[in-house]
C-alpha cells in the first residue's frame, strides 16, 4: 500500500472552507450561546460573515498561488470581520501568505510552518500567549503536536491526526482556563467552566481541514 502523503492544493482549500462554513452553520447557536456566557454574543455572526463573503468570492481564490489566495483572504476577512477575531483572523492569513510564497501545492512540513506563521501573527497582534482562553489554546495544541510528529519523521496520515488530536486538547484546555485576554477577561469569574468561543470555531477550521485532506487519501 503506498503511504498516503499530503499535498495540499488550492482546490482543497476551497473545500475546507465549505465544510468549515457548513459546520459553522450547524452550530450557531452553540457558539453565539458560548460567546453570550463569556462575551458579547456576536462571534458567531462575525465568523459567519467573514466566511460567507469568502464563499461568496470563490472564484476571485481559484487557480492562484497559495500567497495570493491567502493574502486575499486575510484581507476579505479584514474588511468583513468586526470584533477581535476579524483583526487576528486577518493579520494570520496575511503573515502566512509571506510563508508560502508562490507555491502551489503544500506538504506537511510547509502546511505546519504555515500555521506557525499564523499562530506566530495572532500571538503578536492579539498580544496573548498559550494559556490566556484564546483561539491560540487551539492553534498552539494542533501545531505543537504536529510539529512533534514531524521531527518524529511520522507519516503525513500521522502527522494530521496529531494535528487535529492536538487541537482538540487545546480547545478543551480553555474550559477550565482563566482568561487573560478578550471579553471574558471581564467577567467575574473570567470564564471559568466554559469554553472558549474562539478556540471552539479555531477547532472546526482545523477539523475540517483534516478531514478533508483525509479523505483525499490516493
Ligand atoms: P470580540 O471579542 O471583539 O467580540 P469575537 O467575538 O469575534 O470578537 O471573538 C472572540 C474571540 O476572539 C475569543 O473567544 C478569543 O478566542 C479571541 N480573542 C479575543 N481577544 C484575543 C486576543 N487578544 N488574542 C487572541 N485571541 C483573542
Ligand atoms: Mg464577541
Amino acid at each position: 500500500m503506498m503511504s498516503f502523503q499530503l499535498k495540499l492544493t488550492n482546490e482543497q482549500y476551497l473545500l475546507y472552507l465549505e465544510a468549515f462554513m457548513k459546520k459553522l452553520e450547524k452550530e450557531k447557536d452553540y457558539i453565539t450561546q458560548l460567546d453570550s456566557v463569556t462575551g458579547d454574543g456576536d462571534h458567531w455572526v462575525n465568523m459567519d460573515m467573514g466566511f460567507r463573503k469568502l464563499i461568496d468570492q470563490k472564484s476571485d481564490l481559484e487557480a492562484v498561488t497559495f500567497g495570493e489566495m491567502f493574502k486575499k483572504i486575510g484581507m476579505t476577512i479584514m474588511s468583513t470581520v468586526g470584533g477581535s477575531s476579524g483583526v487576528l483572523y486577518g493579520s494570520g492569513y496575511i503573515r502566512a501568505a509571506q510563508t508560502v510564497g508562490d507555491l502551489q501545492e503544500l506538504d506537511a512540513a510547509k502546511l505546519a510552518d504555515m500555521l506557525q506563521a499564523f499562530l506566530n501573527a495572532i500571538m503578536e497582534r492579539g498580544k496573548a500567549k498559550p494559556g490566556d482562553k484564546t483561539m491560540i489554546d487551539t492553534l498552539h495544541g494542533g501545531v505543537e503536536s504536529m510539529r512533534q510528529k514531524l521531527a518524529e519523521n511520522a507519516g503525513d496520515a500521522e502527522v494530521l491526526r496529531a494535528l487535529k488530536s492536538g487541537a482538540l486538547a487545546g480547545m478543551e484546555s480553555t474550559k477550565e482556563m482563566e482568561a487573560a485576554k478578550g471579553r471574558a477577561y471581564y467577567q467575574t469569574n473570567k470564564g471559568v467552566g466554559n469554553l472558549d468561543p474562539g478556540a471552539v470555531t479555531m477547532y472546526y477550521q482545523i477539523e475540517a481541514l483534516v478531514d478533508v485532506l483525509m479523505s483525499d487519501q490516493r
